[in-house]
């Protein structure tokens, strides 16, 4: 008996991977991404786990041979029945709870998103928020759009230098590499659209980008009709000067409104994911004046359909333009607003009398939005601090900011080990549950999963994060070319207190605070009973010195001090080192200067993996941390005064480090198990996980934000 397939059926199946290769669906679905690692292993890794690539490796010929084997054939049919039924659901959290979100869309504007390593069009935390928010929309059923630019060259790629210096190249992204196809017009060519910019027309056209049943538009301005300096706005993430950035904003804003119209798209609200996308508010203003309507009512029906999301505890973080630069570039676009240029820049003014000054984007987004949030509590209060002068006789408390705290999007940030061990202690549906308390309950409870089962576990996550980053460190050794740096099999110790530290090098984080200690430092790591190591990866703005001056102190530290061994730098941040590392080490350590770190999610990533947080109380640490879940540096208070700022949080965190971590993680049972440091990882995933996740974060948008009151 022949057990060969036909011809249709494996047509049929290639044609699925085909599609399941374009949709992200599958950087979350652990079934399809062991299918693409097995077509070709290494392509694969050498790919950097792109699916679209790996179907470009392996030829047509090769692809059916391969689905002969009635395994993978059988794999690969499970795995498309699974992507379309998450795609067919009707029985969606939103269908239920917000059904009119499912006839008309949220439009959900961002500078950057980050949804996987392989589009690497996010700069850090914001844009992976944005990217986790797309995807949690998507599980929940919401009707959900996002908007953004397509940077031919992404964010930069960090190389570190003989001077121990980040060098930043760029690497030109290849659209038939990637999961995103043009959008088209009627007759098939692709759509094009137009944006005035300064005196021009500057024609862009889109990509579309499935990340499940979410649509993610990426705007691109590399046209042959424009001139070089548009072509350039969509080069890289935050690219140029404050004149290519209030460009790239026109075209994000103003085009995005313009692309969603031409889909025949009538959002229910506008969420500008910082104030970057402000611009879209004049765009909908021009609509509505069009239409007839006077200034102040087109602004205030403008108002009701936009929300706002502000994520900068930091004055210098909001962009601000010149007086001159927005005439400039503004230039067309008030032409057609057909208001005096006086009314156009009050929009974006705290005093609008003052004509020298600047046009600020938070302050354009939170005139022109009908609510508007921060990310966290404690951000919440420094927000209505900041923004009290655009509310004049308005208390503090009521200043109309109020605070989601953000979250992860959970099976995203699980590895494969992770996502094997939490479905075999919680059968084939488990990712359903993994956003819910009863499922971390329930995991956490010995009876269910032993202290020795959890720790085998940690054992193995930690176990490949050493050998990766081993791997790393030896490809950089050899670009280097350095006798002087120490063999490779040597570096780290598994059986070692591994703390992280990884996120954007801006100063405010601290990234070296640590290391203040120096000599104390050096003492923990080699004692031979208790033995604590460092793992360290990060980026730094191509613009900051002090930053990359930061990592330069680090990685000196790594190659010429007494640490060498057990402190490791691993070059070029992104979604595949953070998994790694979030997962690999036991402890994550965040130092931010409070109240600075308007939320953080990095140490969210950490409690899905048993990986505990050591961090100072702010952002969502504040409010996650009780006690028994992990580790705080210092309280919930922070004196003003730098320096003492400094001076303090350096003391508390070596203190609790001592006092609290080192002791915990070493103090073993006969079995040689750490059992209180176990419970700890298990009152960490009962009160963390189940909280700081984009499945509550969407929600709480929907219900708040999203669904008109
Ligand atoms: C999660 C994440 C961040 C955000 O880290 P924070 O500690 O919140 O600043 C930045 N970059 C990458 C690649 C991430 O995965």
């Amino acid at each position: 008996m022949s057990t060969s397939l036909a011809t249709s059926e494996v047509n049929e199946l290639a044609r699925g991977l085909n599609r399941l290769a374009r949709n992200l669906w599958w950087t979350w679905d652990q079934g399809s991404q062991e299918i693409f690692a097995e077509l070709s292993p290494r392509g694969w890794q050498n790919l950097y786990h792109n699916a679209v690539a790996v179907l470009h490796e392996v030829s047509e010929a090769e692809l059916r041979a391969r689905l002969q084997d009635p395994a993978l054939a059988e794999r690969v049919r499970k795995a498309l029945q699974e992507f379309d039924a998450y795609l067919n659901q009707k029985d969606t959290w939103a269908a239920q709870h917000a059904p009119s979100l499912v006839e008309h869309p949220v439009a959900y504007f961002s500078a950057e998103f980050g949804f996987h390593e392989t589009l690497p069009i996010a700069a850090g935390g914001l844009g992976i928020l944005a990217g986790d928010h797309t995807k949690s929309a998507s599980d929940l059923g919401l009707n959900f759009v996002g908007i953004s630019l397509f940077y031919r060259e992404g964010y930069f790629q960090q190389e570190i230098n003989q001077d121990n210096w980040q060098v930043d190249y760029y690497t030109q992204l290849n659209p038939k590499n990637l999961p995103m196809e043009p959008v088209l017009d009627a007759k098939g060519e692709p759509l094009v659209l137009e944006v005035g910019i300064n005196m021009a027309q500057v024609l862009f056209k889109a990509w579309r980008v499935n990340v499940g049943r979410s649509a993610v538009y990426l705007l691109d301005a590399n046209l042959r009709e424009n001139e070089q300096l548009y072509r350039d706005l969509t080069l890289r993430v935050y690219g140029g000067d404050s004149t290519t950035r209030i460009m790239q904003e026109i075209l994000l804003g103003v085009g995005g409104v313009r692309l969603l119209r031409t889909l025949g798209l009538r959002p229910a609200v506008f969420h500008m994911n910082e104030g970057h996308a402000a611009f879209l508010t004049l765009e909908l203003i021009r609509e509505k004046l069009a239409e007839g309507k006077k200034f102040e009512d087109a602004v205030a029906a403008t108002k009701q359909e936009c929300l706002f999301t502000t994520h900068t505890p930091v004055e210098a973080g909001h962009d601000r333009f010149k007086p001159d630069l927005v005439h400039y570039a503004l230039h067309r676009l008030h032409h057609r607003l057909k208001v005096s240029w006086n009314d156009l820049m009050a929009l974006g003014r705290i005093n609008p009398a003052n004509e020298s000054e600047p046009f600020c984007m938070t302050v354009l987004a939170l005139k022109v939005s009908r609510a508007a949030n921060a990310v966290s509590e404690l951000h919440g209060q420094v927000s209505r601090e900041m923004w009290q002068c655009l509310f004049p006789g308005t208390p503090v408390e009521k200043v109309p900011i109020g605070h989601i705290t953000n979250g992860i999007h959970l099976a995203g940030w699980m590895k494969g080990p992770t996502r094997r061990f939490w479905k075999k202690k919680n059968g084939p549906h488990w990712e359903q549950s993994i956003n819910t308390r009863e499922f971390w309950e329930a995991v956490a409870d010995p009876a269910r999963v032993s202290d020795e089962e959890i720790w085998a576990f940690r054992y193995q996550l930690k176990r490949e994060m050493v050998e990766f980053a081993r791997r790393r460190l030896l490809l950089q050794g050899h670009r280097l070319n350095r006798g002087d740096y120490i063999a490779f099999d040597s570096l780290l110790n598994p059986d070692a207190l591994t703390i992280g530290f990884a996120r954007r090098f801006a100063t405010y984080k601290r990234a070296p605070l640590i290391f203040e200690r120096f000599d104390d430092i050096v003492q923990l790591v080699q004692d031979k009973t208790r033995p604590v190591q460092f793992v360290f990866a990060g980026k730094a703005h191509p613009r900051d010195d002090d930053g990359k001056r930061f990592i330069q102190k680090i990685i000196h530290l790594s190659k010429f001090s007494e640490l060498k061994g057990h402190l490791v730098f691993i070059e070029n941040y992104d979604m595949h080192v953070a998994r790694q590392m979030v997962s690999g080490c036991d402890v994550w350590l965040n130092n931010p200067r409070r109240p600075l770190e308007a939320s953080g999610t990095s140490g969210m990533k950490a409690g899905p993996n048993g990986c505990l947080n050591l961090s100072i109380l702010d952002g969502w640490w504040r409010e996650g941390y009780d006690g028994t879940n992990g580790f705080a540096i210092g309280d919930d208070s922070h004196p003003n005064n730098i320096g003492e700022q400094d001076r303090r949080d350096s003391a508390n965190l070596f203190r609790v480090l001592t006092e609290e971590v080192v002791p915990c993680y070493f103090e073993r049972d006969a079995d040689g198990i750490p059992r209180r440091w176990i419970q700890m990882i298990r009152r960490a995933m009962v009160t963390l996980v189940p909280q700081y996740n984009t499945w509550r974060m969407v929600q709480e948008y929907a219900q708040k934000y999203y669904l008109k009151k």
